[in-house]
């Protein structure tokens, strides 16, 4: 996206190793997102997802090598375009634009980029930290 100083690595979910440019993607099941999302029914909303981090209908994204595996129905954005805040700061925007996002963990996982006290190691993580208390970006 930019040719800035990259200030995010991706790390597998899977084997747990640092994602080199054209190696893998931040991706979501764009197909299971829809069906959760249409989901609802008179009892419910697609609101309700907001602020949902634990339910079991939530669509999680993933951050892989693409020979770490990947669905078939990916809506995919390759670690190369998302290596700095600047970037991350654009796909949210883009991504939140979609109905079925309401579905995902993106929150979640922007969170679990911002601070890292949250994380699990697979994901995208700043490269630098924010001194060694490793405090959340913004605090
Ligand atoms: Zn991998």
């Amino acid at each position: 996206m930019t040719d800035q100083t990259p200030e995010l690595t991706a790390i597998c979910d899977v084997c747990l190793q640092a994602i080199g440019d054209g190696e893998g993607s931040v991706w979501v099941d764009q197909g299971d997102a829809n069906d959760a999302f249409y989901s609802v029914d008179d009892s419910n909303s697609p609101l309700d997802f907001l602020g949902e981090t634990t339910r079991s209908d939530i669509v999680a994204w993933r951050t892989t090598h693409a020979d770490c595996g990947m669905t078939d129905n990916p809506y995919k954005i390759e670690v190369e375009r998302i290596r700095t805040w600047q970037d991350f700061l654009y796909w949210s925007a883009h991504v939140t634009g979609k109905k079925w996002s309401v579905a995902t963990d993106w929150r979640l996982f922007t969170l679990r980029s911002l601070e890292p006290q949250r994380a699990a190691v697979g994901g995208l993580r700043p490269i630098r930290p924010q001194g060694l208390a490793w405090n959340p970006i913004g605090s």
